[in-house]
């Protein structure tokens, strides 16, 4: 029989030990993996100037952030209250990014206050930083390159019917309205979303960047977003790192020739830097077996995981007090009154009521996109760094729920 148990500790850490010391549902993160995936790409660009700032929506503990910080990354923030966390967790205001959609004006002003780095991605607040700030503050342009990169509709963000960012088919107004106010454009921005499919494609939107870029002189660096692919599941596709660095680092190399300066190549990874990390430790409550399906129900649901619900991810799922059982066929689902599905149709070791599930690739969009829902308690979370665990986040309590309640005679 197939030992499996080396998949079930994190630096040694037995996955079931922390369920009994810690209490489930209960996220874990092994250090290693983040840290190993952060060097990773790093490598992959040593060819040139590269920075890497963390999308720290996907996973905003604080110990995270210190971890990726300690690291070398720069971070990405996409709301002031992010930005906030990210200055407490000891980034250098120099090393944040803000990347706002559709927020009130007086965000971006209050983000001007802390001294970031400001990213725009609507042509109204071009205008707007312009009348307000002049050449005073620099800014990065956000645009959208209108390149469907293929990948989860629900995260896809560089097609043409996208949100985000400035249609290139509006750059001329960038333009005018860079020149009208002597606005300091000292970077620009592509994000084609999540889940590219090859390193072409994004050497194709990079393209788009370089053409925009070609029209600004006084730029420091081009932020190529995010959109690398972690695997699921086995076989999955997933982003040649390695290539896309190659294929990147000549491309980025040919393009700074051309402009006449070396300028440094970001990237804000969320996903590839922490989702394989987590997993979100679960206990089967109760095996339901039925006409269609033999049910793996769990102490967790969309509260606490709701990506597969959402968008439809995959996660791995096994069972961790029982790695050596043979494996059955089973659909996992929450306890949530709402369909909560995990995972349908997955081959997992022999489970039985009181057993310790593991769901995989939980550390990006997991805790982060957690809620209250049917009124229960967001889980604790657990830390495994230089072969130790330490609680980084406590269970929430009673009183949590009701913190912010107002008591009313009625
Ligand atoms: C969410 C986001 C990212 C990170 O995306 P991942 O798929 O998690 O890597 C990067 N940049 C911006 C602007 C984002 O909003």
């Amino acid at each position: 029989m197939q030992v499996t148990n080396r998949t079930y500790e994190f630096q040694g850490v037995s996955l079931t030990e922390l369920a009994t010391e810690y209490g489930t549902p209960l996220y874990v993160y092994n250090s290693e993996k983040i840290l190993s995936q952060y060097k990773r790409l790093h490598d992959a660009f040593s060819g040139v100037n590269v920075r890497i700032k963390y999308a720290a929506k996907a996973l905003t503990n604080q110990a995270i952030l210190k971890l990726l910080k300690g690291a070398g990354a720069g971070v990405d923030v996409v709301s002031i209250q992010e930005l906030q966390l990210a200055l407490k967790a000891g980034f250098d205001k120099k090393d944040i990014m803000f990347t706002p959609n559709c927020v009130d004006f007086s965000e971006i002003e209050e983000a001007v206050g802390y001294g970031v780095q400001i990213n725009i991605d609507n042509i109204p607040f071009l205008k707007q930083f312009g009348q307000v700030y002049g050449s005073s503050v620099p800014c990065c342009v956000r645009i959208n390159p209108h390149i469907d990169a293929g990948g989860n509709v629900k995260i896809m963000t560089g097609h043409k019917g996208s949100k985000f960012g400035i249609s290139i088919e509006q750059v001329n107004e960038i333009y005018e309205v860079v020149d009208e106010y002597e606005i300091l454009v000292n970077g620009v921005h592509v994000h084609s979303g999540s889940d590219f499919k090859s390193a072409d494609a994004f050497v194709r939107a990079a393209e788009v960047v370089y053409s925009v870029a070609m029209q600004f002189d006084k730029l420091t660096f081009l932020d190529f977003g995010s959109g690398f692919k972690v695997s699921y599941k086995e076989g999955d596709y997933v982003t040649d790192i390695e290539e896309l660095g190659k294929k990147m680092t000549d491309s980025f190399n040919a393009f700074c020739l051309n402009y006449g300066k070396k300028l440094d190549i970001w990237f804000e990874p969320g996903k590839f830097l922490v989702s394989e990390s987590g997993m979100l430790l679960v206990t089967c409550t109760v095996i339901k077996e039925t006409p269609a399906c033999n049910f793996i129900g769990v102490n967790s649901g969309l509260n606490h995981l709701i990506r597969p619900m959402m968008y439809g991810s995959h996660h791995d799922i096994v069972n961790v007090s029982n790695p050596d059982g043979d494996k059955k066929m089973y659909t996992v689902v929450g306890y949530i009154c709402e369909t909560d599905t995990f995972g349908s149709d997955l081959f997992i070791e022999e489970t039985k009521a009181g057993d310790i599930i593991g769901l995989k690739n939980a550390g990006a969009y997991g805790f982060s996109m957690s809620s209250n829902y049917n009124s229960r308690f967001r889980p604790a979370e657990v830390l495994v760094h230089k072969g130790k665990h330490q609680l980084i986040r406590k269970r929430e309590t009673m009183e949590d729920l009701l913190k912010n309640q107002i008591d009313v005679e009625l």
